[in-house]
This record gives structure tokens, sequence and C-alpha cells, in this order.
């Protein structure tokens, strides 16, 4: 695995609506291997592929911040159901030491491929649904500096 560079915020790669991805084989899931060692490294827990230069629709998520035992790789995410909202705090690697609120859907379904090319669906509440959200958002060009209030600088949550 390696370490790849994080985008930061200006770079017109993190505005690209990304493309989905039509060939799963050991180049992605090298790439998601990569992405998941250079989040875990930034002490994140989601990035995609935007944030490494790559506009195609995957993202990695972990909110298992101690043991990294909660990983998933989403392929081509879709978010097929959502439930309530709720306002929270958040970061991202990408846009260094800022951090804002960010209301999301509290509950959601997402429905992708996985890394061996199986349909799957995941239901998440919590930090999880926040951060695949924050993640998805990510692959439409998204940043949630684009969407946050009361955005301050210095560290308050986990960055995604
Ligand atoms: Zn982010």
């Amino acid at each position: 695995m390696a370490l790849l560079t994080i985008r930061t915020a200006g770079d017109p790669v993190l505005k690209t609506v990304c493309a989905p991805v039509v060939k799963i084989d050991k180049r992605l899931r090298k790439l998601l291997d990569d992405m998941a060692e250079t989040m875990y490294a930034s002490d994140g827990v989601g990035i995609a592929a935007p944030q490494v230069g790559e506009s195609i629709r995957v993202c990695v998520v972990d909110v298992d911040v101690k043991n990294h035992n909660a990983r998933h790789d989403l392929i081509n995410p879709v978010i097929t159901y959502r439930e309530g909202s709720v306002v929270d705090n958040e970061g991202c690697l990408s846009c260094p030491d800022l951090f804002g609120d960010v209301e999301r859907a509290a509950k959601i379904r997402v429905e992708y491929i996985s890394r061996f090319g199986k349909k799957k669906s995941l239901e998440a509440e919590g930090l999880l649904a926040r951060c695949i959200q924050h993640e998805l958002d990510h692959l439409d060009g998204k940043l949630f500096i684009d969407i946050a209030k009361n955005i301050t600088k210095g560290r308050k949550n986990s960055e995604a």
C-alpha cells in the first residue's frame, strides 16, 4: 500500500462530478487500499476518490477510529433512503483545520457495489451515516464548507 497526496480546497478535482466505476479490478482495489491507508494515516473516518485526485465514484469509510475495524469500501454508492435530520460538527481532510455544523439525515440506507463486484446495501445512523453523506457529496463535487454553518478553525471532531 502507499500513501496518496490529499487534495485540498481550491483544487478543481474537488469540484468535479465523478464518473461511475465501470470496471472493478486489481487496480481499483489497490486504489481503495491506498485510500484507506491515507485515511488512517490522517486520522480520518472517510475519504473519497477525488480527495486523492481520482474523479470516480468510490469512497472508503471507517468510523472505528480506535481499531480500524469497520471499513466499508463503497463503489458507485447511492443513498436510497433517508430519515430524520441532525446537525453536528464536521471537518474534512481536504479542508485542514476547518470545522462547521452541517445538517444531515439521521438515518440512511446506501446501496453500492463491493470491492469484489457484489451488490450491497448498508443501513447507517450516527457518525457512519454522517460520514457516508459527506463522502457522497465529494463524489458530486461538493465540499462541506459550501453547506456548513458556524465555520471555525481548530480541531473539534473527526475528519472525513
Ligand atoms: Zn471531506
